[in-house]
């Protein structure tokens, strides 16, 4: 263990010689997969609503208890074109704490992201805050499950009910998450998954679209295959969002690995779970109750005041240790292009989002991360807090 002139920022050796991620893919059986591809190369099918990619959704159908289950290229694009097939226009009520596909997916289409703050407790939308600003133009809200934290769907379904609103999801964090022993795939009007190679389940990129109602399901088939109805009709204006026959042999081989990358991840945030315990400043995000978790994000608060350091001092000592803690999500897509200019006040009605992308930080996990790591992580972290006053000084 080190001690504190070791620290890295003061001088020292790195704790790790290979840098430890946030989002590292985690990889399934490489036999499996190469056996997956030997095939579609001797199909010759590579793309177009190809056997593996009907074979994916069908297993996602299933796994998720949602009727219909459409690949995607990447969830991006699966937003993109679920808003458009929900036919929201106008304004829709977005949080601004999310990854910034959220709002560009609205924006993409001329559709106004309305920033509503979120519940500092959970760090997702929060539905006490969304009536007030709802206008005659708000066709939709999506709400965004955060870290895999199903988002309050109950109120949030509730409020899009009774003021006809269009519900959408946001689930890219959610994948292998329940809430009230319902998989996340079937709130709402539609669910959006994200398999990007930095998510824990990935299909290189890709993602899907999960609904129970026929109809859209039609729609969005219709549209991520450029309004195709047969050979030469095309009966909608429609883009490109199909899921490669690659991608989702990815899909497949990482579902047989589903229930381990899990085991993983909760494991690793056990460990993080102990090894924070009872530091001052320090406030690991919960993942407890009935609901079950995907595990895939540990993230920490700081507390400047009671840690003795601020988040961006810390980030910077872990970085001198190889350790590539993140500030998800920093600055807030409020202060993000283009919505930062088009809504400079922003930031006044997002009080609780504005301290929080101060305190934030995602700790390396996955299963590239193993236990030990995160006991040697958790102890600098430690040596950090203890030493704020020299690692400020240094970093004046
Ligand atoms: C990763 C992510 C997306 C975008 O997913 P892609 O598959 O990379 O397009 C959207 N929303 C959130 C919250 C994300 O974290």
């Amino acid at each position: 263990m080190k001690d504190s002139s070791e620290l890295a920022i003061l001088g020292g050796t790195p704790a790790f010689t290979n840098q430890l991620y946030v989002g590292r893919p985690n990889i399934g059986d490489r036999s499996a997969f190469m056996g997956r591809v030997n095939d579609i190369l001797d199909r010759r099918w590579l793309t177009n609503n190809g056997i593996c990619v009907q074979e994916f959704e069908r297993r996602l159908e299933a796994l998720l208890g949602v009727k219909h289950c459409i690949a995607m290229c990447n969830a991006t694009v699966a937003l993109e074109i679920t808003i458009r097939a929900l036919g929201m226009t106008g304004e829709v009520i977005v949080p601004s704490f999310t990854f910034v596909a959220t709002p560009h997916s609205l924006q993409w289409q001329q559709i106004t992201p309305v920033f509503c703050d979120i519940d500092p407790e959970t760090h997702s939308i929060d539905p006490r805050r969304v009536e007030s600003l709802i206008t005659p133009r708000t066709t939709g809200i999506i709400g965004v499950h955060l870290w895999g934290k199903p988002c309050a769907i109950e109120a949030l379904t509730e409020i899009a009910h009774r003021r006809n609103l269009r519900m959408l999801f946001d689930a890219a964090h959610a994948f292998g998450c329940s809430h009230n022993g319902r998989m996340i795939g079937s709130f709402g009007d539609a669910e959006v998954f994200s398999f990007h190679a930095t998510k824990f389940f990935n299909t290189f990129e890709g993602g899907a679209v999960a609904t129970n109602d026929d109809e859209l399901a039609a729609r969005i088939r219709l549209m991520k295959n450029f309004g195709f109805a047969g050979y030469d009709t095309v009966v909608y204006i429609g883009t490109n969002g199909k899921m490669s026959e690659i991608s989702a042999a990815m899909g497949l081989t990482s579902l047989e690995h589903l229930e381990e990358f899990i085991a993983i991840n909760r494991r690793n945030y056990a460990a993080y779970a102990s090894g924070l315990a009872d530091l001052p400043g320090v406030r690991l995000v919960p993942l407890e109750g009935t609901d079950r978790y995907n595990y895939q994000y540990v993230v920490i608060e700081i507390n400047e005041q009671a840690a003795g350091i601020h988040r961006d001092a810390l980030l910077q000592a872990l970085h001198a240790e190889n350790i590539m803690a993140r500030r998800y999500f920093y600055p807030g897509c409020h202060r993000m292009e283009p919505y930062r200019s088009y809504f400079p006040n922003a930031g006044l009605l997002l009080p609780e989002t504005e301290l929080l992308v101060q305190r934030v930080l995602s700790l390396p996990t996955g299963t590239a991360v193993t236990e030990e790591d995160i006991i040697n992580i958790c102890a600098i972290i430690r040596l950090v807090l203890e030493n704020g006053v020299k690692v400020a000084k240094v970093l004046a």
